[in-house]
């Protein structure tokens, strides 16, 4: 897969997003690491009663705010909704002028509840649904059944209004191919969807490969919830998903990206902004759009952008008049005044602006060293420290970062 990447994507041509550590578009709040389902590829221990008090939450928002600029604060878990007190948590986000995102798979999401959270300053949802989740009455269901229960919850923030609505999906070999499905599903409610997000499956194999130490010391990694001890695919990359949409949206155009800690040219998480209506996209904004978007963002608030309010996504037709600085934009525009020629009344039909993100988490580089999210906007706090939420397992069990160690180094 390596030697691809370049064919697909030139890392030079796109824009590196300006996320650091200190000053990032988002942070990563757990409440709560209990959870109604167990999902395959997990990255936390499901415990019933692991509810943060709200002193406890009070203390890590004041990390973060002490340590780090942002926009937003994901909140996530466990199933954020498990916790008894939500709203209170989404209320104190708010009030610290930051833009509360639940991370949910939904189960526990009523209308009622919905409301409750608008009022208290909800901002955005971002619901985990895929086929590797086990849902109750869902067993068995692949990626593109599940689009109804995707559209249920679109419909849901659609009826209380002004939340954003993303959907994410982990991306495993065998699902690979539902992508592009789901895409397009994505174009058809491209009015009320705003954010798709597909995070490529990873893990830590522990039957082969590799050994893991701390502090020099070998560790017994299978508590660890991202362990596995059979083979599955663990390195589908960015790029093999972006081949994937391609085969439905041949023109389909990332612009933005986050590299790897250890390798530049890598797509740790790649961002691609599409302009349509639900039944054609005109085309995609490039790599200046991103860059203005972000640096006007953090020129006139001091943050960089995460979460854009679905008011101003449905307004992508005045973006257009950004068209002289932005060759992605301008193509765009050509598109639509091409078929404005032939259907006037387009003119008046509203645009959408819909986002395409593809994560791909930590990947074993051939020594061992594992290489992050550069910017990692998920990042968490453990022991009053900002972490990795990816891997924080790996402090809770160990007390600090575990190091791999090919086999084959150690024989
Ligand atoms: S480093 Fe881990 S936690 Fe951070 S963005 Fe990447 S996958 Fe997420």
């Amino acid at each position: 897969m390596e030697d691809t990447l370049n064919h697909v994507l030139d890392h030079r041509e796109l824009y590196r997003m300006p996320w650091t550590l200190p000053d990032n578009a988002i942070n990563w709040l757990e409440p709560t690491s209990a959870c109604n389902l167990y999902c395959d590829g997990c990255y936390r221990k499901n415990d019933s009663n692991a509810h943060k008090s709200l002193d406890q939450v009070r203390h890590e928002l004041d990390v973060f705010n002490r340590l780090r600029k942002t926009d937003g604060v994901s909140i996530a878990g466990g199933d954020p909704l498990m916790h008894p007190q939500i709203e209170k948590i989404v209320e104190m986000v708010a009030n610290d002028g930051q833009k509360p995102i639940i991370n949910t798979n939904g189960l526990a999401l009523t209308m009622d509840k919905l409301r409750a959270l608008k009022n208290a300053g909800v901002e955005g949802f971002t619901f985990h649904i895929d086929s590797g989740q086990q849902r109750p009455h869902m067993k068995g269901k692949t990626e593109l059944e599940l689009n109804d229960l995707r559209l249920k919850y679109a419909q849901m923030l659609a009826e209380v209004g002004g939340i954003s609505c993303a959907f994410n999906a982990t991306v495993y070999e065998h699902t690979l191919k539902y992508v592009p499905e789901i895409v397009e599903w994505g174009q058809k409610h491209i009015d009320i969807v705003n954010i798709l997000v597909f995070i490529a499956y990873r893990a830590a194999p522990v039957h082969k490969g590799y050994e893991y130490l701390v502090g020099g010391k070998k560790v017994d990694m299978t508590p660890i919830m991202y362990a596995i001890d059979k083979d599955r695919a663990i390195s589908i990359m960015s790029t093999d998903i972006v081949k994937e949409i391609r085969k439905k949206y041949p023109d389909f155009q990332p612009s933005a990206y986050l590299n790897g800690t250890e390798r530049p040219d890598h797509f740790k998480w790649l961002l691609t902004l599409r302009i349509g209506t639900k039944d054609k996209i005109y085309g995609y904004t490039g790599p200046k759009f991103m860059e203005l978007s972000q640096s006007l963002h953090h020129f006139t608030k001091g943050t960089y952008l995460a979460y854009t309010k679905p008011q101003v996504l449905g307004r992508a037709k005045s973006m257009l008049a950004l068209s002289p600085l932005d060759k992605g934009l301008s193509k765009t525009l050509s598109a639509f005044l091409h078929d404005v020629k032939w259907k006037p009344h387009l003119l008046f039909k509203k645009l959408h602006m819909q986002s395409v993100m593809i994560i791909q988490p930590a990947d074993f580089m051939p020594g061992g060293a594992l290489s992050m999210c550069d910017g990692c906007p998920d990042i968490t706090v453990y022991d009053d420290k900002l972490v990795w939420s990816c891997r924080m397992e790996e402090l809770i069990n160990f007390g600090d970062w575990v190091r791999a160690v090919p086999e084959t180094d150690r024989t």
